[in-house]
């Protein structure tokens, strides 16, 4: 089968789109063992892998490298296993994306047949139309269980059934709307296959432990590990905002000038907490200069929504201070090197404090006391 051709996709469509399903049984073709990665002959496919999983820690996403057709190919499932053999949820769901956004930059430039077949092995309803329609040609058409699974994931209104042209039960799309939403079902393919393999920690083979040291590595540079308690943390909880986000906003709040780097750190400060966009779109309601079209667009941009697609994360207290925007700094912050963390340890002792405790008596009271920031 090597060099052929599978059901309109050729090798090197399964270079370019690992995850598919016609990609897997290729790659099962080879009969991979865990100990054949540490060979020579497959030293290529394993930096490869190594350099997917470093892309998508330091870019937040994977660039396509499309010289050596096996080695992308191969590449993909030893990066699937080094990511799960690090066992971190934040950086399963942070390669995800960044494979679908090196997935969905591809795919905006397939011809319109190509992304059916690719959809269709991705086991979409996909069909072919031409309804052009206000100076847009919608080019295919999905089944609204589809559409809905992906669309849902995406946060600006004109992925609302609502706002979208909807034929025979059929949801119209254009092109890049497709290669968008294939991008969505991508990125969730490929977390469920990394919680399929789960953590693998008692299986490395001894010559692939320096891969997972470089992850590891690459992930305390950019203090990644922080990131998915954050996400756990709920609820935005303005008592726990660390004094430079609590500076900013006070500031918004005054209508006093913000300079452009206090307003991104503090967008992406927000939307890592936990806060929605149309929430922080609304928080910059109340600025002088507001404009929600262009805030929409800024905010909707940190949050990796539009562009690159890079979802950024806020600046180190080190780039705080290096901007000016440090005001810090209470007790809590000698013990951080990140807004981030001083939030979520802020956060947990609140809800710690708040917790109800039962006294001697078997009565109910709120915790006092404990660690203070
Ligand atoms: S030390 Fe860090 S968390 Fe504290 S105010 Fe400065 S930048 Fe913010």
């Amino acid at each position: 089968m090597r060099g052929g051709s599978w059901a309109g996709l050729t090798k090197r469509d399964l270079a370019k789109y690992p995850f598919l399903k016609k990609a897997s049984e290729y790659v099962s073709a080879f009969g991979l063992d865990l100990r054949d990665l540490v060979s020579p002959t497959l030293s290529k496919t394993l930096e490869r892998a190594l350099q997917r999983v470093l892309d998508a820690i330091r870019f937040g996403k994977v660039s396509p490298r499309l010289t050596d057709e096996d080695v992308e190919l191969l590449s993909f499932p030893v990066a699937v296993l080094l990511v799960s053999l690090v066992g971190n949820e934040y950086l399963k769901k942070r390669y995800a994306l960044a494979e679908a956004k090196r997935a969905e930059e591809l795919l905006a430039s397939e011809s319109p047949d190509k992304l059916a077949v690719l959809a269709t092995d991705l086991g979409w309803d996909i069909r072919s139309v031409e309804v052009p329609f206000g100076g847009i040609l919608y080019e295919f058409s999905l089944s609204l269980k589809d559409y809905l699974r992906n669309a849902s994931r995406l946060k600006d209104k004109k992925w609302k059934l609502v706002n979208r042209l909807v034929k025979s039960g059929r949801v119209l799309v254009t092109r890049l709307e497709v290669a968008r939403l294939l991008s969505e079902e991508i990125s969730s393919k490929i977390e469920e296959l990394l919680a399929k393999r789960g953590g693998l920690k008692d299986s490395i083979p001894e010559g692939l432990l320096p891969y997972v040291e470089r992850i590891r590595e690459a992930m305390s540079e950019l203090k990644m590990g922080e990131g998915p308690r954050l996400e756990e943390v709920g609820e935005v909880l303005f008592e726990a905002f660390p004094p430079c986000m609590k500076a900013i906003y006070n500031a918004l709040h005054e209508k006093r000038h913000v300079p452009h780097a206090g307003r991104f750190a503090f967008t992406a400060f927000l939307l890592h907490i936990g806060m929605g966009i149309d929430d922080v779109v609304e928080l910059f309601r109340q600025v002088a200069d507001f404009s929600e079209k262009i805030t929409r667009y800024q905010v909707e941009h940190i949050a990796g929504e539009r562009g690159g697609r890079t979802q950024y994360t806020p600046p180190s207290c080190k780039t705080m201070r290096s901007y000016g925007l440090c005001v810090g700094a209470d007790e809590l912050c000698q013990k951080v090197r990140h807004p981030l963390t001083y939030y979520m340890r802020k956060a947990r002792m609140l809800k710690r404090r708040k917790r109800p405790v039962k006294t001697a008596e078997g009565e109910e009271g709120g915790q006092g006391g404990g660690e203070d920031g």
